[in-house]
């Protein structure tokens, strides 16, 4: 019985110690679980922040690619407003993708057409285009490849559409723009680029195809962000092309003159002085041609204007053909044309225009038949280191062509070797072909045919001097200019003047009036005394009306300044700047007293001509007054003792 409660105390114990050892279980299971389900949070967070972590570097990775292409873009907006020329923004755009974006190469073939059919030219590129050995085939620079245009209908169909295209197969590209590469070649290209696809932007222009953007990349395929970006820049670009396209197009009309599209007057201005700029620093020649058409008005009268048009626009096409690239042909005005020859001196200055001559003369135009030209040629430095002079005489040297007999090419004379009737002829047809003075175009054109004949001799210098005077001048006699030259030349003598001095007082002579050309008919005709207002009119207008007719006349710039002052007299009550004793040049003192001479012997409106004496003893009556003492006493000598009238 003891045996069975002691077994009885023993099972009820041992009962017991399985349930606390169950508990006790039970407590260690609940802790592994709560360790367990601790750790895997633990994990979770774990994996949760790596994951965040790599978004976080993908997100970065994008912002720093929106940001690069953001840059990309403005660079190209900044390029866009930049007014450069297309091929530079083009090369910027190249260079920026291929930079800033990490693509390989990049470049942009544009769509040509020419006799031989449609190509492909690279316009800009970045990055070494395919390696050295595809160049090296080609033995020339990238931008001289004349590539085929891809007849591959996946790209002739995206293309088409203008859309984007990207492929692994680099070298079906290559073979379609190069077909002629050898096999070996172009593996070798392929095997040595690290480009693992290419993507193809078509561009359109103006509605038509402009081109492709070509991008190389060692990536095997770009991402949905990359094409839309890719898509978006390419309207960027497009819309660069129309704007640098439409600056082009301004900058052109500008420079250009719109009948003949060769160069007009400001644009070869503004290279003659680059050019001096250029000659003086390199110690370069450049040579200056002038061309004028022979006989336009003719042509004009007898087929009409517009075959005048047709005879113009076959010279400047005979200038665009045959002129260099770094040549400056120009449209002067009318017919006249002009051309700027970088670094050539007057030898092959004179090649040149003979060959422009002959192959002028050698065009037959339609009813017209055949057209001349008259040339001339003179070179910087040669024949005068001043721009506006070199413009004067190859002008003179035209005028020579022309008087000649026109059809010929003339060089220039420096100018020290000029004499002063050639100045003087020159300077006439200059003011009467530019029609610097109203005169009317049938007196204009006898002038002018008289000036250009062969074997000119003086009279008929005084006698376009004459004419000129006697359109304001009703008294002025036939043979006035010539006495005045004349009687002027002798007193000169007894002043040592040289001769440069004596024929520089020539010219000045044929001149001096030339400005009342300009003055009102009445004002000259006017009987009775003359208001303040006109007498200011009569002594500025004439001096003024000089400078303007003359001044742009280089050849006679030291004559101006002894017209301007042929109205000082000796004792400062003169005009117009009141100048007196030395102070006025001797050739203008002997202008006044030769002038003031005959004009006396002149009828005038409000009283009639003196006698030959009575001028004398006015003469000497304005001694220190109009003129020194010793002038009119050596004009009152050479009038009684050389001057035979
Ligand atoms: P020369 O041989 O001496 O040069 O005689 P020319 O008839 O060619 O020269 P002139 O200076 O006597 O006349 C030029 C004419 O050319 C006068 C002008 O009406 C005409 N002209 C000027 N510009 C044009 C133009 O653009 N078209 C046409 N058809 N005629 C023009
Ligand atoms: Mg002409």
């Amino acid at each position: 019985m003891l045996y069975c409660i002691s077994l009885g105390i023993k099972w009820v114990n041992l009962v017991s110690f399985f349930d606390s050892l169950k508990n006790f279980k039970k407590q260690i299971d609940q802790i592994e679980s709560t360790v367990y389900s601790g750790k895997q949070s633990l994990l979770e967070v774990y994996e949760r922040n790596a994951k965040l972590e790599a978004e976080i570097v993908v997100r970065t990775r994008e912002l720093d690619t929106a940001n690069r292409q953001m840059l990309t873009l403005q660079h190209v907006w900044d390029m866009m407003n930049s007014s450069k020329p297309l091929s530079s923004v083009l090369n910027a755009i190249a260079r920026s993708l291929q930079g800033e974006l990490g693509y390989l190469n990049t470049c942009i073939p544009k769509r040509l057409v020419d006799d031989k059919g449609v190509y492909l030219q690279l316009v800009s590129f970045s990055g070494e285009l395919f390696g050295s050995s595809f160049l090296k085939f080609f033995n020339c620079e990238p931008s001289d490849l004349r590539l085929e245009f891809p007849k591959e209908e996946h790209l002739v169909q995206a293309i088409d559409t203008n859309t984007i295209y990207q492929s692994t197969n680099i070298t079906e590209l290559i073979k379609s723009v190069v077909p002629n590469a050898p096999e070996l070649v172009i593996k070798g290209i392929v095997s040595h680029s690290k480009a693992k696809s290419y993507i193809m932007v078509p561009l359109a222009h103006k509605n038509a195809h402009f081109g492709c953007l070509v991008l190389f990349s060692s990536r095997e395929e770009a991402t949905e962000a990359e094409l839309k970006f890719l898509n978006l820049f390419a309207r960027q670009i497009e819309l660069a092309i129309t704007i640098a396209d439409l600056f082009q197009m301004v900058k052109e009309q500008a420079i250009t003159d719109s009948m003949t599209g060769l160069f007009n007057r400001r644009y070869f201005e503004e290279c003659l002085m680059k050019e001096v700029v250029r000659a003086k620093r390199h110690c370069q020649k450049f040579t200056v041609i002038g061309i004028d058409l022979d006989y336009l008005k003719k042509i004009n009268d007898v087929y009409g204007h517009n075959y005048g048009d047709l005879a113009i626009k076959s010279i400047a096409d005979v200038l665009k053909s045959s002129c260099r690239s770094i040549d400056i042909p120009a449209r002067m005005g009318g017919e006249e044309f002009n051309v700027i020859l970088p670094g050539v001196d007057s030898q092959g200055g004179m090649v040149f225009a003979e060959r422009i001559r002959k192959t002028i003369e050698s065009i037959k135009l339609e009813k017209i038949g055949n057209i001349t030209a008259s040339v001339g040629v003179a070179t910087y430095i040669e024949h005068s280191n001043d721009v506006y002079e070199l413009l004067e005489i190859v002008d003179h040297a035209m005028y020579e062509s022309k008087r000649n007999g026109r059809n010929r090419v003339t060089l220039a004379k420096p100018i020290s070797e000029t004499s002063w009737q050639e100045i003087a002829i020159s300077t006439f047809i200059d003011i009467l072909a530019k029609h610097r003075i109203p005169l009317d175009v049938k007196t204009s054109k006898m002038l002018l045919e008289k000036l250009q004949e062969m074997n000119l001799d003086n009279d008929v210098l005084y006698q376009v001097s004459d004419t000129l005077v006697s359109t304001y001048n009703p008294e002025h006699s036939t043979g006035g200019t010539k006495k005045k030259i004349l009687l002027a030349t002798l007193l000169a003598k007894h002043f040592d003047l040289s001769k440069e001095n004596v024929d520089r007082l020539k010219i000045a002579v044929l001149l001096y009036d030339i400005g009342n050309t300009l003055l009102p008919k009445d004002l000259l005709a006017k009987k009775d005394p003359l208001s303040d207002e006109d007498k200011l009119s009569i002594k500025q207008h004439p001096i003024i009306a000089a400078k303007e007719i003359l001044e742009p006349i280089s050849s006679i710039v030291d004559i101006i300044p002894i017209i301007e002052k042929h109205h000082e007299n000796w004792n400062g009550t003169g005009y117009p700047n009141k100048l007196s004793g030395e102070n006025i040049p001797i050739e203008s003192q002997i202008i006044l007293i030769v002038d003031s001479y005959f004009a006396l012997m002149e009828n005038r409106p409000y009283r009639k001509a003196m006698s030959k004496d009575e001028a004398i003893k006015i003469i000497m009556e304005d001694s220190n007054s109009k003129w020194s003492a010793k002038l009119a006493n050596e004009f009152v000598a050479v009038v009684k003792e050389d001057f035979a009238e």
